[in-house]
């Protein structure tokens, strides 16, 4: 596969979680969330984290955001892959996915969808917007979640 085909299906992936993003649904008081914005592009997003402590899984993930495509798709991506996880799986996603659009080393194996975000990597003011969601849901789960 060449890097252009490559860079096309990214894209392709990219604006089908900006068209059908996932996970969208009605909240209630059982969420717990958080609002956050990324001034330098506008994005904006409040993440509501269902957590079922004593089993210790996400049980549900939904979102409300407005902003560019790289955040829109990547909250979406991010929701169809902590839904279902533990705490140190997802710890393992974050992490991996901070490395892969920071540059360094990443296991594309725990990324799903999100490894059509890499090419960002080039372009580094938009790694805050690809990073928001997960920025967001650390900080849901701060007091859970270390
Ligand atoms: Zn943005």
């Amino acid at each position: 596969m060449s890097y252009f085909d490559e860079e096309q299906i990214h894209r392709e992936i990219i604006m089908d979680h900006v068209k059908n993003p996932r996970n969208i649904k009605k909240s209630n008081d059982d969420y717990k969330s958080t609002y956050l914005k990324n001034p330098s592009c506008g994005d904006e997003l409040t993440l509501y984290v269902l957590y079922d402590e004593e089993n210790d899984i996400v049980k549900d993930i939904t979102y409300k955001v407005s902003g560019c495509s790289i955040c829109c798709s990547s909250v979406s991506m991010m929701s169809e892959l902590l839904i279902g996880k533990n705490k140190n799986q997802i710890k393992a996603i974050i992490d991996n996915f901070n490395n892969m659009v920071t540059g360094s080393d990443y296991n594309q194996e725990l990324l799903g969808d999100a490894i059509s975000l890499k090419g960002i990597v080039i372009v580094p003011p938009r790694i805050k917007c690809a990073t928001l969601g997960y920025k967001a849901f650390v900080e849901v789960m701060s007091d859970k979640c270390e």
